[in-house]
This record gives structure tokens, sequence and C-alpha cells, in this order.
């Protein structure tokens, strides 16, 4: 398969779509990036790497970060944390209260009721939580200049009003055994965490790697615990959008609201493609059509 090829052609084809979209600035830290950059990076299994565009610029990598967050907790509590978030796509916004009203437990990791009680295990049970996030994130990516950027991460928790609200449900329901503030920073902390589209897609490489067992500095994953996160990232991997993004481009994937995307071929690569410019959904544009047509061109999807 010439990837290189289709990524040059995939990029002619998208052009069009440059200047749709706008930037999240909910999080006013993010604002300020400049909308019009695009990068993707592909690394195979093998070990071969194809790029195209800014692919070693860092940028905010937000809720990607839930994929590295549930793959640690899960690490710690295996089938223990199914108690305390579920694992069916919720069909409504990232940041939306209205399920959590009624349900109690958060329906998914990578919403963000989700994922702040991923965050709330983290707390409990690592000796230093900021610390060992942030060595695993970097051992899992092979790159260790990998940062926080604690200006975005208070940026976001000065406007971080839902999540505030997001957290004191939870605590409401008893599932938050932290304080509400110290969750809080700590989630955000992960979310803006910042790395390339090389980084991420070298990051996701052992999720690509399925039928492998996974050892990352203290994270050990069975091959089937890895199975079963794919299956969450393509269930619930972008929220209400998530139905779409399995229809156009039919890969386990994970989006952020800074633009990035990371999806796995299992077996095959990993890709990980960034464009700021963001849907109504909060997922990238470009990014979204780019893989569209990426598994169109090569014919390699899950189905
Ligand atoms: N930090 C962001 C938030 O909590 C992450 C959302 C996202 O990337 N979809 O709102």
């Amino acid at each position: 398969m010439n990837y290189q090829q289709i990524l040059e052609d995939i990029y002619d084809e998208i052009k069009p779509y440059a200047h749709q979209g706008k930037v999240a600035d909910y999080i006013p830290a993010l604002a300020k990036v400049n909308p019009d950059q695009f990068g993707i990076c592909i690394t195979t299994i093998k070990g071969d790497t194809y790029t195209l565009g800014q692919v070693d610029t860092p940028f905010s990598i937000q809720s990607i970060t839930k994929v590295f967050s549930l793959a640690y907790s899960f690490s710690i509590l295996g089938d223990m944390l199914w108690q305390r978030v579920g694992k069916e796509p919720s069909g409504t916004a990232f940041n939306s209260l209205i399920q959590l009203e009624v349900e109690n437990i958060p329906r998914n990791p990578f919403i963000n009721a989700g994922a702040i009680v991923v965050a709330d295990t983290l707390l409990s049970h690592l000796k230093s939580p900021e610390e060992d996030y942030l060595e695993f994130v970097r051992t899992i990516s092979g790159n260790p200049r990998i940062d926080y950027n604690r200006e975005v991460a208070a940026s976001e928790k000065e406007k971080g009003y839902l999540n505030t609200a997001i957290a004191n449900l939870l605590k409401y329901h008893g599932n938050l055994n932290n304080d509400i503030d110290d969750v809080l920073r700590f989630y955000f902390l992960q979310c803006s965490i910042e790395m390339s589209c090389r980084d991420l897609s070298k990051a996701f490489l052992p999720f690509a790697n399925h039928k492998c067992a996974f050892h990352f500095g203290n994270v050990h994953l069975t091959a089937s615990q890895v199975k079963r996160i794919n299956a969450i990232m393509q269930t619930c991997g972008f929220y209400d959008e998530a139905g779409e993004f399995s229809y156009l481009v039919g890969l386990p994937g994970k989006s952020g609201v800074g633009g990035g995307i990371n999806a796995v071929y299992p077996g095959r690569y990993s890709v990980a493609v960034w464009s700021p410019r963001l849907n109504s959904k909060g997922n990238s544009v470009m990014g979204i059509k780019a893989l569209e047509l990426l598994t169109t061109r090569t014919r390699e999807s899950i189905f």
C-alpha cells in the first residue's frame, strides 16, 4: 500500500474544507491557536512512518487523553472500573449533564463525566498522580519532552462551569472519592497535555497492535483489555458523532477539541490527524474528512 501517495492525494482533496468550522473557544487559551494548520501521521506496526503537513507541532490533545487515562485506570481496577462508569454510547454532547442526572453513573469513560470519574480513580490509586500520569504518556509515546500546558489547564478551570457542575453531580451521587477541586484540577491537566501527530500516532500503536499484551511503565493490560478499549473507542470515541464516524471512517478512534483525532486500524497502523477547526460536535472537520478518504482509498477499515 502506497500510504505516502495516498496521503498526498487526500491532502489535495480536502483543501476545500480548510476554512470550515471554528476553533474551540470555550477554553480561552485554545482560542489563540492558528486555525489553519493540518498534519497527518501514519505509524505502522512494522515500524514505517508516513507524514504530511505539520506533524511535529505539539497541540492540546484534550479528550484524546481519555484513552490514556482509561488504560491506566483499567490496568489498576480491571472490571471493577465498570461499577463506576458504563460502556454504552451516550448519543449526547461530550459535556452533557442530562443522562447523569437520571442515571447517576456516566455512560462511558470518554464523555467528560466518565473521564472525571476515571481521573478520580487515578487520584485515589497513584502515589504521585501528576508525575505518574505524565510518565506513562511519555513512555507510551517514546518522547520524554511531552508535558502539561499549565496555562491551558488553568484557563479551562477558570471557565469550567459545566465540568464543575458535572463533578458536583457525581459527588452528590457518591461517585467521586476525592475533593471536587482536586479531581477537576487533575482532569484539566490531563487534557492540557501537548503532543504532535507523530507522538500521538506512536502512542496509539499498542492499541493497533491489539493482539499483544500492553506493558508501558506501570501500566499493564492483557490483549483482551486492549481490544476492549478499542471497542469503546469505536462506540463512544466521538460522542454524538460516533455513529457518523463509524459510518464514514470505520475505525476505532478518539477526538479532542484541540482538533486532534487518533484512529487505529487493528493489526496494521495507527493514524493521527490534526486540524484545529471543529464541527458542531467538537470534532475536527479536516481530520474526519482526511480519515474518511484514507479508509475509502485504501479500502482498509474494520468493516
Ligand atoms: N477538556 C475538554 C473539556 O472537558 C475536553 C473536551 C473534548 O476534547 N471533547 O471540555
